[in-house]
């Protein structure tokens, strides 16, 4: 199956310059949203991953699915301000200004074995922030899995040799 066919281009959304690659054809059709998760659970099938950590809020969409598809629990990392217990936080730098993702303090230990889950890795900013906290606990990172990688961005070097695996490039 043909995933790209699934993903629309909207130009110039949420503002000029932007084309957003918009993932509701894929989660509206139950055959290619079952096949995108099977193909970003595949390569972490036999590496024993505790945990999938996903990125507010298209990340949880696939992170939650994919959790089930590897015997896995779910951790969410939110934007600022939106979970409710004791927490910690990463700083990161935008193209103009600064965001920061949140993960609840009893989230990890040293003995999990992570997954990252996001639907597109642009700059890698996002991702990279995701790593920090996840690493932060000791816990091990496996690697991190986007439906959609914008190539031209270079997102990957921000991971600094983590493992990257993605269903789609532009
Ligand atoms: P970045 O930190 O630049 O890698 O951006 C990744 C985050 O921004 C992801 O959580 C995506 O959901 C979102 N994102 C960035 N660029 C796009 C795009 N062209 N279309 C859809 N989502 C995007």
């Amino acid at each position: 199956m043909d995933l790209r066919t699934f993903i629309r281009d909207v130009p110039d959304f949420p503002k000029p310059g932007i084309i957003f690659k918009d993932i509701t054809p894929l989660l509206r059709s139950s055959r290619a949203l079952d096949e995108t998760v099977q193909r970003l659970a595949e390569p972490f099938r036999s590496e024993r991953v505790t945990s999938v950590a996903a990125i507010e809020s298209r990340g949880f969409i696939f992170g939650s699915c994919v959790a089930r598809a590897l015997g896995a629990g779910f951790i969410p990392i939110r934007k600022p301000g939106k979970l409710p217990w004791t927490k910690r936080r990463n700083e990161y730098v935008l193209e103009y200004g600064t965001d920061a993702l949140e993960i609840h303090d009893d989230a990890l230990t040293s003995d999990d074995r992570v997954l990252i889950i996001d639907d597109v890795l642009a700059t890698g900013g996002t991702a990279a922030a995701a790593s920090a906290l996840v690493r932060d606990f000791g816990a091990t990172l496996i690697g991190a899995a986007v439906v959609i990688e914008l190539t031209f961005l270079d997102g990957r070097k921000k991971l600094n040799g983590t493992f990257v695996h993605s269903l789609i490039q532009y």
